[in-house]
């Protein structure tokens, strides 16, 4: 069973990296109750965070949660707790003593630490490690935010929630529609790149990104026939059906002086398509040809300017 979770925690993981840009080192905002339940259960907090989250972990407690801890430092034990939180690194919530007697609860300050503008976004990409029902059931409301609690000295990670899951199911059809499936890396950088959305932050990944776009836009775009050729059918509707042929005699006979002598009598249409085509077939030619040629384009650009 422990294998079996394990590996879905590491799934779960590369879903939150490749859909909300989560990485390594993962900050984790750790609450006062998950210190003290990690202590009861004589657990190393720390390391047991990074086997759930398969990778290293960045602890980060908030100035309210130190202050509960601080609260009941007449519990046992509790010197021991708050020594270690001290090593982890503060997160400023800027709740101060001096504007909160009281600490805020748990909810209200990590709340405003991980969705500061209630936009339902975790800008910073917080992992939050906390006890409480109520923390966990505001942060499912935020799109990524992986949730992470103790239940009887077990770490367990809760599956991603209603709106993070939709989220990537929608992304998911997305890449698929793109044609960017099994690709591997290059859809991983699309992901990054949607899930940076504000940091608008350039990296060699959105290069990438930007050719495949491109790519995929090109292979999706109306295929227009050939502007050149379909002048051509054009002229050829409205000129006569022996002139095709006779363009075709010239060619095969390769000799640019027919060419030249063909193209002197024949009216600007016929005239045209000889012209083009033993320019294109016979390149580095004689004078003649060139000549020909000169002639030809010159009435090319008549007749066009008679269309
Ligand atoms: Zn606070």
């Amino acid at each position: 069973m422990r294998g079996k979770r394990s590996k879905q925690y590491r799934k779960l993981m590369q879903q939150y990296g490749l859909s909300f840009g989560f990485r390594e080192p993962y900050q984790v905002l750790v609450d006062a109750e998950i210190l003290k339940d990690a202590d009861r259960f004589k657990m190393d907090l720390v390391g047991g965070l990074e086997r759930t989250l398969h990778g290293k972990v960045k602890p980060m407690i908030t100035q309210c949660s130190m202050r509960h801890l601080y609260a009941a430092t007449n519990e046992p034990g509790m010197s021991f707790v708050i020594d270690k939180a001290k090593m982890y690194e503060r997160r400023r919530c800027d709740h101060r003593p001096e504007d909160y007697p009281e600490p805020l609860s748990a909810k209200e300050c990590l709340a405003s630490v991980v969705d500061p503008k209630g936009a339902k976004t975790n800008k910073h990409r917080y992992v939050v490690a906390s006890q409480e029902l109520e923390v966990r059931k505001h942060m499912r409301g935020i799109l990524g935010v992986p949730l992470v609690y103790i239940n009887r000295s077990v770490m367990i990670m809760e599956p991603m929630a209603g709106a993070t899951a939709e989220m990537r199911e929608k992304e998911e059809k997305v890449k698929f529609r793109d044609g960017l499936k099994g690709r591997g890396s290059g859809s991983q950088g699309m992901k990054r790149k949607r899930e940076d959305d504000g940091d608008d932050k350039e990296t060699a990944n959105d290069g990438a990104d930007a050719a495949a776009k491109k790519k995929s836009k090109y292979g999706k775009g109306p295929k227009g026939p050939n502007p050149l050729s379909v002048k051509k059918s054009k002229k050829k509707a409205d000129g006569e059906a022996t002139a095709p042929e006779k363009k075709q005699d010239a060619e095969e006979a390769g000799d640019a002086s027919t060419v030249a002598a063909t193209a002197d009598g024949s009216e600007p249409g016929s005239k045209k398509k000889r012209r083009r085509k033993h320019k294109s077939g016979n390149e580095g030619g004689d004078s003649e040809a060139v000549a020909a040629s000169r002639e030809g384009a010159e009435a090319d650009m008549d007749v066009d300017a008679e269309d």
